[in-house]
């Protein structure tokens, strides 16, 4: 059986050191080249460093494309990739729904398969399903966040995700007073849907999540902490050898862990 060719873009970064070890790790897998705006400071050797994501694919075109950067360039990377007919395993978080969508219908014009995952963590993928499974009985929820202060965007992909798949299964309902007011703004978090999101952000974090939830008498937390980034990688790993079986755009993990 022929190697995995992959490009990680973002090897410098936190996720994109653990992406590369694991790459290099993993048999099957081969890293054929990395992408980074900062050549220079790319420490790794033996693999081709290009600048952009024209100039890599002009020189070698992989199967995979691992993206860890930031919004921005992930979004420019996966449209890019699928034009290029390279699948991209994303973990790039602060897509907006229109990008999404765009990318979407872009895999079904190539009929090409594409993985974007806010979280990587099998036990977040968890934690999102059975909180989907207890807002059936208990309607009233909060989600609170946490993540290094380093994180862009806010909130996390996760707790939206979260919020999304809650919606499913929970009818529309406006939660707290009818009367309650801000005193500080932002101080009852963000709205989706008539849950509140709150967002911390405190060096000392990596990613953390709570979802509360409250009826008459008695509360239910579910709770996740990936306590570094190596906990993301098995997740990666699946989305790899997953992406390479699609020819549609898959959302979320939990889309491929049964
Ligand atoms: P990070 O440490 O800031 O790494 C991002 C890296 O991307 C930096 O090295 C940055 O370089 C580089 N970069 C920026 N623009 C680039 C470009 N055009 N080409 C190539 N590289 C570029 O952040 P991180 O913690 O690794 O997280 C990366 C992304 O993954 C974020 O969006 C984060 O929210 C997300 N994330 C996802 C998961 C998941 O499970 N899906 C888990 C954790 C984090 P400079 O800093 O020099 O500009």
């Amino acid at each position: 059986m022929t190697n995995v060719k992959i490009t990680i873009a973002g090897p410098r970064g936190r996720m994109g050191r653990e992406a590369v070890k694991m790459v290099q790790e993993t048999d099957g897998f081969e890293l054929i080249s990395v992408i980074d705006h900062k050549p220079e400071k790319v420490e790794l050797r033996n693999v081709p460093i290009h600048t952009s994501i024209e100039e890599c694919f002009q020189s070698n075109t992989p199967d995979v494309l691992i993206d860890l950067t930031v919004p921005e360039f992930g979004y420019k990377h996966t449209k890019t990739s699928i034009e290029h007919g390279v699948r991209p395993v994303v973990g790039t978080t602060g897509f907006t729904t229109d990008q999404l969508q765009e990318l979407k219908e872009l895999c079904e014009e190539k009929q090409i398969g594409a993985i974007i995952a806010p979280n990587f963590a099998v036990g977040a993928i968890l934690m999102m399903k059975f909180s989907k499974m207890a807002a059936k009985y208990f309607p009233d929820v909060e989600i609170i966040e946490l993540h290094h202060d380093q994180k862009l965007d806010a909130p996390s992909g996760t707790a939206i995700k979260t919020a999304e798949m809650i919606k499913e299964v929970r009818e529309t309902k406006t939660q707290g007073h009818p009367d309650e007011k801000e005193t500080l703004p932002g101080a009852r978090g963000g709205d989706y849907d008539g849950m509140r999101i709150h967002s911390i952000r405190l060096p000392g974090l990596i990613a953390h999540q709570q979802v509360l939830f409250g009826a008459d008498g008695q509360t239910l937390t579910i709770k996740h902490d990936s306590m570094n980034r190596a906990s993301f990688m098995s997740g990666v790993k699946l989305s790899v050898e997953t992406v390479l079986q699609l020819n549609t755009l898959v959302y979320g993990l939990e889309n491929i862990i049964e």
